[in-house]
């Protein structure tokens, strides 16, 4: 497999300000062509910096890219250190000037006479035209390595890649086509996902797995080379299969859909009806839920009610019966969950009552201290959790847990 690295270049991306997007977006295009990133760099807009990078890189890599400093400013030096980075010259070329010149023209504007930089070209480079900005890019080959010069703004360089630059890496990469699925879990921790799982995908270096946590949830990524697309989805297909075997329904995506898009699908499916109760999450289940398009075909309400008096207001929830178990019990998110079902005549009612922190904990009731509850018209349950992490995290914790007690029942 053919190796690439990546070199962003630009001192506002060593900053806050500023993120290297561009290598990740290009990462991705690389792996699905079959060329493997072993390595980025950042570097700053620095002459000795930037030719030690550049050096580095084409010592170990056959595929050296780099993005940004081609514009026509004073600290836009990727042209000039890349060329003395491999010993060849610049050389001003004519028609690259005439087509800037022309660019300018178009706007109604005349040429600023620094532009004039950008047509120098580094010797045996071919041009790659830039129709969205003023920077043209470069591509050339320099002791069997594959050299690409980049402009910085997305805009430009995503286009200018993807036309110009990728047909000649997958003509130098043969016949690898990369794949990719993002299998999400949801209720096993990550130890207990990889027990299970770990005797299966350890049997194969194609796919690879990788399992990562992300947030409340736990990835497994499935990375499966073949000669084609399809070869390369079948073993993907083999594996996916043999860990659901191990896992079964705490699978809740195939393909890295987010959880209230098949909570929602599974709604829609089946023509039910949602409205949903919150106090702790503060309306984050129900934004998760409405950020998916089309959800208001299942999505009727969601209700904020965070003190005693609304739960009891717009619930109906007994107010004696708060008073009994408190506003964090069982008892009364069963009775949030039956009161919004009801209030909202809807097939289900979700509902979520919790201390989220980081004050409001009791050594009976300590914080991150949850229970969600689900009702429908035959029955109504609740589960308690104890859920570990920051305020963010109890309540982000506490929306996937809710929907996932959802998406069980409508399994
Ligand atoms: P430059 O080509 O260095 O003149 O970059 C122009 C602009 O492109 C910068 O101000 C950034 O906004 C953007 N840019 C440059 N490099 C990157 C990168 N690696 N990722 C995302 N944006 C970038
Ligand atoms: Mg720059």
């Amino acid at each position: 497999m053919l190796t690439a690295e990546i070199i962003a270049i630009g001192s506002e991306l060593l900053t806050p300000d500023r993120t290297d997007t561009n290598s990740l977006w290009l990462t991705e295009k690389l792996n699905s062509i079959g060329i493997e990133v072993k390595l980025k760099t950042i570097v700053g807009d620095d002459d000795a910096r930037l030719e030690e990078a550049i050096r580095d890189a084409l010592r170990r890599s056959s595929i050296v890219i780099m993005t940004g400093g081609l514009g026509p400013t004073e600290d836009d030096i990727t042209r000039k250190i890349a060329a003395r980075a491999m010993g060849r010259r610049l050389i001003f070329n004519e028609q690259v000037l005439e087509g800037i010149r022309a660019k300018f023209m178009s706007f109604g504007r005349s040429m600023p006479e620094i532009n004039s930089r950008q047509a120098m070209i580094i010797e045996g480079a071919e041009v790659l035209q830039n129709p969205n900005g003023s920077a043209p890019g470069m591509y050339l080959e320099h002791d069997n390595r594959s050299v690409v010069l980049l402009p910085g703004p997305p805009r430009e360089m995503k286009p200018m890649f993807e036309n110009l630059v990728q047909p000649k890496l997958v003509a130098k990469a043969g016949d690898v086509r990369v794949v990719r699925r993002v299998l999400r879990v949801a209720g096993l921790g990550e130890s207990a996902v990889d027990e299970r799982i770990a005797p299966v995908y350890t049997q194969y270096k194609n796919p690879q797995t990788t399992i990562l946590f992300n947030r409340s949830e736990i990835e497994i990524h499935l990375t499966a080379q073949g000669k084609t697309e399809k070869e390369a989805e079948l073993l993907l297909d083999g594996l996916a299969g043999q860990i659901e075997e191990r896992l079964g329904h705490s699978i809740f995506a195939f393909r890295g859909e987010t959880m209230e898009e098949v909570v929602g699908l599974r709604l829609a499916v089946c023509g039910f009806t949602l409205a949903v109760a919150e106090s702790c999450t503060g309306g984050l289940i129900s934004q998760r839920l409405t950020e998916v398009p089309g959800s208001s075909v299942y999505f009727i309400e969601g209700v904020v009610t965070y003190s005693n008096e609304a739960k009891t207001r717009a619930l109906g929830v007994d107010a004696e019966l708060i008073e009994r178990h408190g506003a964090v019990s069982a008892e009364v998110a069963e009775a949030m969950a039956e009161g919004v079902r009801h209030r909202a005549g809807t097939d289900f009612g979700l509902a979520v009552t919790g201390i989220a922190g980081p004050g409001g904990g009791t050594e009976e009731k300590p914080v991150g201290l949850v229970y969600i509850a689900l009702s429908d018209d035959a029955h109504t349950e609740h589960r308690k959790l104890q859920l570990p992490g920051d305020r963010h995290l109890i309540r982000w914790r506490s929306s996937q847990a809710a929907l996932d007690l959802l998406r069980r029942r409508l399994i």
